[in-house]
């Protein structure tokens, strides 16, 4: 997502902003909310992570994740990745990632290995 989308995505939801009440209420005029969100992109806001963030990211935990199944001992913590101090029923970080990267069609194990 550019600047540019971010821009008018900005806008739009800041000129749908209902100011005041009853009579007097009015809504931010989009010229308003252009100039609103040109001020907060240039104060560094961002309505969406940039892409490339997004892209590293899940190429960074694609490669941290183990392939490996967890395997829990009978306190509940992770053996196979080292979370030992997981109460039973929560999730082993491992797991969490993996679930993330299958929400995101991103194949595990499929990280290039230096
Ligand atoms: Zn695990």
């Amino acid at each position: 997502m550019s600047g540019q989308d971010d821009r008018g995505a900005i806008a739009d939801e800041i000129s749908g902003i209902v100011v005041g009440q009853g009579y007097e209420s009015t809504t931010i005029g989009i010229s308003a909310a252009l100039e609103a969100a040109d001020a907060l992109i240039a104060a560094g806001y961002r309505k969406q992570p940039e892409p490339e963030i997004t892209d590293k990211l899940v190429a960074m935990v694609r490669d941290m994740v183990d392939p490996d199944d967890c395997w829990f001992d009978h306190n509940g913590g992770c053996q196979a990745h080292g979370y030992i101090s997981l109460q039973h029923g929560e999730l082993c970080p491992q797991a969490e990632a993996k679930a993330w990267l299958a929400s995101l069609a991103v194949p595990v194990g499929a990280g290039e290995q230096g």
